[in-house]
């Protein structure tokens, strides 16, 4: 097992503000710098992630996990018309691996009721660990696959929120993700690049499922200028019975 020296993630408060209106206070903080190390004391082992760099990690999990639930942060006044009430949520994070865009969501978030979901039980165990040691009361992980979850009557239609972050196609995660929101519930897509033939068969894909496209919000990363785009579905009218379709089909064959 290979060495190695953790060092503090950068602060940024004025990063924070000036690009989501929005600022950890310094609780959050801590538990940010927990999640970091946690992190990478998991990643010896097991193959969490490549990104581990302080000022990397600080962008690329921390900023990016929120750049997709600022909207709910926003004062009345600047809140996109989709944008739902602030009352208690329960937000399931599908294909969380090791717990992004989830863990952020629900250090800044200790109201929302957090679900960590990922087939691999051996990064489930281990976000059930950290988020104990973190004293994370608002987690709970469950080790499935979204196709199964999708059919339990126990989940399905259960959430106001999803988050998919690096999962596979915008189509699968539709696929996974609108199953289990409730009508009116949003699913909120992290991609990178994306074009308008990207959101044309996105619409048609959500449109099967009872959803629709509702807004996509492009950024940059503040550190390196990286191209992202929060992808927006809001579910319209309940999901068929055949959705999702059995293991492996929404990858192999998305909509
Ligand atoms: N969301 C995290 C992030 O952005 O850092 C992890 C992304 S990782 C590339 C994709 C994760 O999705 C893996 O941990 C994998 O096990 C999980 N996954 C893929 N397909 C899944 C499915 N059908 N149901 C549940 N989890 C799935």
């Amino acid at each position: 097992m290979s060495e190695f020296v953790i060092r503090e993630l950068p602060t940024l408060t004025h990063v924070w503000q000036e690009t989501l209106g929005w600022c950890p206070n310094e609780e959050q903080q801590k538990d940010f710098q927990d999640l970091y190390e946690g992190v990478l004391k998991g990643n010896q082992q097991m193959n969490l992630t490549r990104i581990t760099e302080p000022s990397e990690f600080w962008e690329k999990h921390l900023w990016d996990s929120f750049s997709g639930l600022f909207p709910w942060h926003m004062s009345d006044l600047h809140r996109p018309r989709w944008a739902i009430s602030e009352a208690n949520r329960r937000v399931i994070d599908i294909g969380t691996g090791a717990g992004f865009p989830g863990l952020p969501a629900a250090i800044a978030f200790p109201h929302w009721q957090i679900t960590l979901l990922d087939s691999t039980q051996k990064k489930i165990r281990f976000l059930q660990e950290l988020a104990q040691s973190m004293g994370l009361k608002n987690v709970r992980v469950i080790a499935d696959r979204a196709e199964f979850l999708g059919h339990q009557l126990s989940h399905r239609e259960l959430y106001d929120v999803a988050l998919l972050r690096a999962v596979g196609s915008a189509s699968t995660c539709a696929e996974y993700a609108l199953p289990l929101v409730k009508v009116n519930g949003i699913v909120v897509l992290y991609r990178g690049q994306w074009t308008s033939e990207d959101a044309q068969s996105l619409s048609r894909a959500a449109q099967k499922l009872g959803g629709s496209l509702l807004d996509v919000k492009p950024w940059k990363t503040p550190l390196s200028k990286g191209i992202r785009h929060c992808i927006y579905l809001q579910k319209q009218s309940p999901t068929h019975d055949d959705f999702p379709r059995p293991v492996g089909i929404p990858a192999k064959q998305p909509l």
